[in-house]
């Protein structure tokens, strides 16, 4: 990494409702210092004088309501101060959304249920992060469940999750990520799957549900829900789904009218359509960023990222093993035993013997212990990835965040792969 922190100091003066937008391409890392004034990234507040570090891949927006100095030591690759940003009407949608919690605490019921939907590189994420950091702010604990399997911001990629919310985001690292409800898919895409992707919707909203329900505070804080950007013919009939699945009260469409459109016909008159501009700084990501960014999220669950953190390898018998794969290749219905529709093919745990196929596999531990536990039902306690195969004394070797023992439990096979180059 060079240390381009020597080489430029600079002041930026934002006056009130700017932000000052920055991209870090290259290997190198920028601090951030809030010199004077109130500032916030995504929702969370920057303390006075503190040292903000940014490294490469970071695409920032350090937004003001009321104006403040900033001083940026290092050289971003891209770096202006935005005068249009649509932070106003993300504040007004926080404080309707707000409005509605309270209602829900006085009368002892579940608080706003919102989905953020629309199509890829919109902000949804980062919309869904300033929302929920916002009612932190304001004492709520909030839930942040995540749809989006392939580029999600909770857990790996091919998982759906939530997490509770009890703090601001940090600045550099995002929520904390304490104890997620995890479910596995398997998949970088909903479309791998479309009839378990809408299984694990579901299972996922039931959990969710209850656990609301366990806190009075965070039953009247409600639901934020980040959803895929895909949001044509099938995708479209995903985010129905999911807005039943968890009786989403309020929809937040960004940027694609035609969208909010489609989804004010279709979706239950009692339900918020609400259409938002999206953000000038939300920064495109090309196939390759996308898939270097799922990387990067799985490094970062074996390796840590700022604090590092150190996994073991583990060797395991393949007859120790219960490794089950949600799904076999669909099989027209006419090739299918009596009674069975080849949908039913698809969301079924087949058995996989070990071997070299699992070489670079991300494998889920799931909480079933065994097969006739319904695993399509079950939570996820954590993952390996599998480093080698032995075939001749029949064992394998996973890198795991936690030493041994692990949990005897089915292990549910993930078409996603991890390289370990360390
Ligand atoms: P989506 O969830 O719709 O795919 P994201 O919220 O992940 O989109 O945003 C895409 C990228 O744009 C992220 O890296 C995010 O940090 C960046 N981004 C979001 N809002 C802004 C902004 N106002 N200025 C600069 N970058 C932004």
């Amino acid at each position: 990494m060079t240390d381009s922190t020597k080489e430029s100091t600079k002041e930026f003066t934002l006056e009130r409702d700017c932000e000052l937008r920055f991209e870090i391409e290259s290997k190198t890392q920028i601090i951030v210092e809030l010199k004077s004034g109130f500032a916030e990234l995504y929702g969370t507040e920057l303390v006075k004088a503190k040292k903000y570090t940014f490294i490469q891949g970071a695409k920032v927006a350090i937004f003001s309501y009321q104006g403040c100095v900033l001083v940026i030591k290092g050289t971003p690759d891209v770096c202006y101060i935005a005068r249009e940003t649509p932070m106003i009407q993300y504040l007004n949608t926080h404080s309707a959304i707000e409005q509605m919690r309270e209602k829900a605490d006085e009368r002892g019921t579940t608080g706003p249920v919102t989905l953020v939907v629309g199509p890829t590189d919109v902000g949804k994420s980062t919309l869904c992060r300033i929302l929920l950091n916002y009612a932190v702010r304001l004492g709520h604990r909030p839930i942040y469940a995540d749809i989006d399997v392939g580029q999600g911001s909770i857990s790996i990629p091919g998982t759906i999750c939530s997490l509770l919310i009890e703090r601001p985001a940090h600045i550099e690292e995002g929520f904390s990520q304490l104890a997620p409800l995890v479910i596995h898919f398997g998949h970088k895409a909903p479309d791998f799957n479309n009839e378990l992707y809408k299984i694990c919707v579901s299972t996922l909203a039931d959990i969710t549900m209850e656990r609301l329900k366990e806190d009075k505070r965070t039953q009247s804080s409600g639901v934020i829900i980040n959803t895929c950007g895909w949001v044509k013919g099938q995708g479209y009939q995903h985010l129905l789904h999911a807005t039943k699945a968890f009786k989403a009260g309020i929809i937040l469409v960004l940027d694609q009218e035609r969208l909010y459109n489609e989804l004010l016909r279709d979706v239950d008159s009692s339900v918020k359509v609400v259409f938002l501009p999206k953000s000038g700084g939300v920064v495109e990501r090309s196939q390759q960023a996308r898939a270097e960014s799922r990387d990067f999220r799985i490094r970062e669950y074996f390796y840590g990222s700022r604090s590092p953190l150190y996994p073991h390898s583990i060797d395991i018998k393949w007859a120790d093993m219960k490794v089950y794969k949600i799904g076999a290749p669909s099989l027209p219905d006419s090739c299918m035993p009596l009674g069975m529709k080849a949908a039913d093919n698809m969301t079924k745990p087949w058995p996989i013997q070990p071997g070299p196929q699992l070489l670079h596999h991300i494998l889920a531990l799931s909480f079933a212990e065994n097969v006739e536990q319904d695993v399509l039902k079950k939570n996820i306690w954590g993952f390996v990835c599998v480093t080698n195969v032995d075939v001749e004394r029949q064992t394998i070797t996973v890198l795991s965040p936690q030493p041994r023992p692990l949990p005897n439990t089915v292990m549910l096979l993930s078409e996603l792969q991890f390289i370990d180059s360390h």
